[in-house]
């Protein structure tokens, strides 16, 4: 079995976060390295490494991240933010708990490094 991520140890409660919003479907916390002012991700409470995991099933899950992503960035009145989903070591993927970044708060060059 793999060791269990440190995104799994924070929705067991067994590493603190800073929590921004939370339901039955999700977490969302702030990064603990931030690259930008605001920079908060939100995670699935379901554990999947990522992407390249995601089947039908979890259609409704995916679709409600991008929903609480939104939610987010009108509770946090932004104009301007961008969504992120690293998916594997090359595309900058460090931990493999699927997870969406919502950053905001600084102008954003395109395309990412
Ligand atoms: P990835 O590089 O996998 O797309 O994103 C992982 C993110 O998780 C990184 O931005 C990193 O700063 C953040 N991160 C790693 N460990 C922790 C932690 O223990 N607490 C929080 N809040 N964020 C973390």
């Amino acid at each position: 079995m793999s060791e269990e991520t440190i995104f799994e140890k924070i929705l067991k409660g067994d590493i603190p976060c800073e929590e921004v919003y939370s339901d039955e479907i999700c977490l969302a916390f702030k990064d603990i390295l931030p690259q930008a002012p605001i920079h908060i991700l939100i995670i699935p409470r379901k554990h999947i490494k990522g992407l390249h995991e995601i089947s039908i099933v979890d259609k409704s899950m995916l679709g409600h991240l991008l929903l609480t992503s939104t939610k987010i960035a009108e509770m946090l009145n932004l104009k301007d933010w961008r969504i992120i989903i690293n998916n594997g070591e090359k595309a900058g993927q460090t931990v493999f708990h699927l997870h969406v970044h919502l950053i905001a708060g600084r102008e954003l060059k395109w395309p990412p490094g």
